[in-house]
């Protein structure tokens, strides 16, 4: 049996009748930037996360660059978060000259540690950048006090969560911003790169659109230096079909780890995912702790199944961040994650047989 870690050919062919008429309106109105679609899209995006705005961004990394600039945020600065997050979390921090300052993360959840980020605000920190990591939000609540007694902005980067809730508040819809990806194998996947940022600040969100369109307001004249941050239309129109399916792929990722769950639930060496009672996670990934993982994960692969590890470095250790002074045995959880962490399959599509398959095998690895 085969099964690999995403499936986007089985997601197309359920959802083919809607994009291609979509897609056939953007090539017949050849309104390529900034079309009606974008808008909607927006709309219906702000809409769905419980946000006043949204503004469409060329990807998820560039949702946080995006934001980091339109708030002002530049050499001088710093900006705390967790070493254990995809790289342009961290990445879009540095662009800005501003500092990255990590918090390490709690071991059940792989999110940052709340109660580790007081200690690490100096007169410098201007903002937090939680990471709703694999589908899970953060602990918003002690983050926010942090953020309010100091007066930092909040900067969701929720580029694996969108629709995920955290006591019954949408991601995006709690800080300052929230920050969206539609890259193709995010659980709201593109036609190619694409991304959102949301918020509750109307005027925020205006300057947000100007920032995203070289700082433009009106047209050539330009009181900041933003960028060319653009979402196509053709993106849109895509996510805009895609949008509609969301909460129903969304519950079939969950059934799917409740099922991996079961399977698990007799195997000690097996640590599946935790979920607080109070989230609900759309399960971007799946991801386990397993012992010898990189021997498992080769094992996975050979019997056909796509796995992969998010993430195998934590930040704090790689190279183009060395200047930062960092060395191994700072942030224990994160280096452990990167060590025992793996993604199994979780997209909608599975089937009943590949999950227990896939279960299986783990469990036929771990008793060699
Ligand atoms: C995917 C991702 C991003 C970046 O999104 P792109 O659309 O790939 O640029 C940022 N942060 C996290 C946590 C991500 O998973």
């Amino acid at each position: 049996m085969k099964v690999p870690l995403l499936d986007l050919k089985a997601q197309f062919a359920t959802i083919k009748d809607e994009i291609m008429p979509a897609l056939e309106a953007v090539m017949a109105g050849q309104y390529f930037i900034n079309g009606p679609e974008c808008e909607e899209l927006e709309k219906a995006i702000a809409a769905y996360s419980d946000c006043a705005v949204a503004v469409g961004v060329s990807s998820g990394s560039d949702a946080l660059l995006t934001t980091l600039m339109t708030l002002g945020i530049a050499r001088g600065d710093e900006v705390i978060t967790t070493p254990y997050t995809f790289f342009a979390t961290v990445g879009s921090i540095w662009r800005t000259g501003a500092k990255p300052v990590f918090v390490d993360i709690e071991p059940e959840t792989c999110n940052i540690v709340p109660a580790g980020i007081e200690a690490a605000v100096t007169e410098k920190t201007k903002a937090i950048i939680p990471v709703h990591l694999y589908g899970q939000m953060a602990e918003m609540d002690p983050i926010m006090d942090v953020a309010r007694k100091h007066n930092l902005y909040v900067i969701e980067d929720a580029a694996q969560s969108i629709g995920s809730i955290y006591k019954g508040r949408k991601a995006g819809s709690i800080g300052t911003v929230g920050c969206f990806s539609f890259f193709p194998s995010k659980n709201l996947g593109g036609l190619g790169d694409g991304g959102m940022v949301v918020t509750t600040d109307v005027e925020l969100g205006e300057k947000l659109a100007i920032f995203r369109n070289h700082g433009s307001e009106p047209k050539y004249y330009h009181k900041w230096v933003g960028g060319n941050f653009r979402l196509d239309t053709i993106q849109a129109a895509g996510l805009l079909v895609k949008l509609r399916h969301l909460d129903d792929w969304s519950a079939r990722r969950r059934a799917n780890a409740a099922r991996y769950n079961e399977l698990f639930a007799d195997c000690q060496a097996v640590t599946a995912p935790t979920v607080r009672d109070y989230n609900v996670t759309i399960f971007n990934q799946y991801v386990i702790r397993v012992p010898r993982r990189d021997r498992c994960r080769e094992f996975l692969k050979e019997k056909g199944i796509g796995c992969e590890v998010y993430y195998p470095r934590s930040l704090h250790e790689q190279e183009c961040f060395r200047e930062l002074g960092y060395k191994r045995g700072d942030f224990p959880a994160s280096e452990k994650a990167a060590d025992e962490t793996l993604a199994l399959p979780i997209y909608p599509e599975l089937t009943g047989e590949q999950i227990e398959y896939v279960a299986a095998k783990v469990k036929e690895f771990l008793a060699e």
